[in-house]
């Protein structure tokens, strides 16, 4: 048995490490290995989309890791979990359509035709037919073997960086970290970067292009920088872009400098109303941008696919679990931190209700690594935000004074 006292120890111990774990947790939230056998037994029985039921959500704390890669649960949530906005569209998808039928024979025999799908969520996904990013005069490639995405997430990316070089022609390439690995999936040191729609990408610095530089105010190219925020915003399905808060206010100052709507800037750094920021803060964003878009059509793909990739074992299971049999003097939380999974997810697989175990008790113990496919409903598109015409500086500056008088 274990003691309440140990527990609580252990469970203020946890919560006051919430922002300093290492990238060890990074590498424990990988899927724990079993045999191909265990795999196929699991898949068989796999349950159709249509009763899926979802994984407890994982509610560790953000591992901040070696990689200053530090997604926090709120920014990380899959966005589309949010009410959709008023605005929110269905976009037609090439399988509209298609009958179930159908749809199963492509998966099972001609897969790639099917094209790109971002399967899951991006802390709890797959990637299938992905497509690799090839360094250009856009970006150079940090670290190719893991810049796998959607067909989209690369179209989207390079509208974006390509607007900025015709607005600055001559500027050199940015430098293009992680998007994902192969199939998706967990990708150490990340969270989320699991269903392709996910990438890193250096700031533009005024000194030329580094990976992993601190960004200040001094060093940081505001003008680029915006542009590509700009662009993002205007030209692509962008869901989120996480840049620390410290840069976030000289970035909001310049682009109000150069006459951008400040009810429209208010929208996209704060959020108002129904219309939720684009920019968030997330801890270890100071060295590059982490930016996520939605794909309609790659998200809707797997939608679609999901049940038949997961019968013809495309995919993995959702849920999976190993059994653990509790040692002397052991806790939930460690229980929990071993297996990169959460005290409470324990405790909802186990109908606990209480932090409370018994030593030699075996638990089930939910591990991460299956693609999370939550929606069983197509997933609302958000309306683009373009910006607004810019004020003329005259204008500008009124409103710079009437918000100083105010
Ligand atoms: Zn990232």
């Amino acid at each position: 048995m274990v003691s309440l006292r140990e527990v609580s120890v252990w469970l203020r111990l946890f919560s006051a490490m919430a922002f300093m774990l290492c990238s060890a947790c990074a590498e424990h939230a990988r899927p724990a290995r079993s045999s191909p056998a265990a795999n196929t037994a699991r898949l068989a029985q796999l349950p159709t989309a249509a009763t899926v039921t979802p994984t407890p959500q994982v509610d560790t704390a953000p591992p901040l890791d070696d990689s200053g890669e530090s997604d926090t649960d709120a920014e990380d949530a899959d966005t589309a979990d949010l009410p959709a906005t008023p605005d929110a569209r269905i976009v037609p998808h090439p399988l509209d359509g298609w009958s179930e039928e159908r749809v199963d024979r492509a998966v099972s025999s001609d897969l790639a035709s099917l094209g790109p799908m971002s399967v899951g969520t991006p802390n709890a996904g797959a990637l299938v037919n992905g497509v690799q990013a090839v360094a250009s005069a856009l970006y150079t490639l940090v670290s190719p073997g893991d810049a796998w995405g959607t067909q989209e997430t690369l179209d989207y990316l390079n509208s974006a960086v390509q607007a900025v070089q015709d607005e600055f022609p001559n500027t050199p390439p940015l430098a293009l970290g992680d998007i994902g690995a192969r199939h998706g999936g967990p990708l150490r040191p990340h969270i989320s970067h699991q269903a392709g729609r996910d990438l890193d990408l250096s700031f533009y610095y005024r000194d030329g292009t580094r990976w992993y530089a601190r960004g200040t105010r001094q060093n940081l190219d505001f003008p680029r920088l915006w542009a590509l925020v700009r662009a993002l915003i205007a030209k692509t399905d962008v869901d989120l872009i996480l840049l620390d808060r410290g840069l976030q206010q000289p970035l909001h100052e310049y682009a109000l400098s150069i006459g951008e709507d400040p009810g429209w800037l208010e929208q996209v750094f704060i959020g108002k109303g129904a219309m939720r920021a684009i920019i968030h803060h997330a801890p270890g964003h100071d060295t590059h941008l982490h930016i996520r878009f939605f794909n309609p059509i790659a998200q809707e793909t797997a939608r679609r696919c999901y049940a038949a990739l997961a019968r013809h074992g495309q995919v993995k299971a959702p849920e999976q679990y190993v059994l653990h049999k509790a040692k002397k003097n052991e806790t939930l939380a460690m229980i929990a931190k071993k297996y990169g999974t959460s005290v409470r997810a324990i405790r909802e697989a186990n109908a606990l209700r209480r932090n409370l175990i018994r030593e030699q008790a075996v638990y089930r113990v939910p591990v991460s690594g299956g693609a999370r496919m939550l929606h069983l409903e197509r997933a609302r598109i958000p309306a683009r935000r373009p910006p607004p015409p810019r004020h003329p500086p005259s204008a500008l500056n009124e409103q710079l004074s009437a918000r100083e008088q105010k």
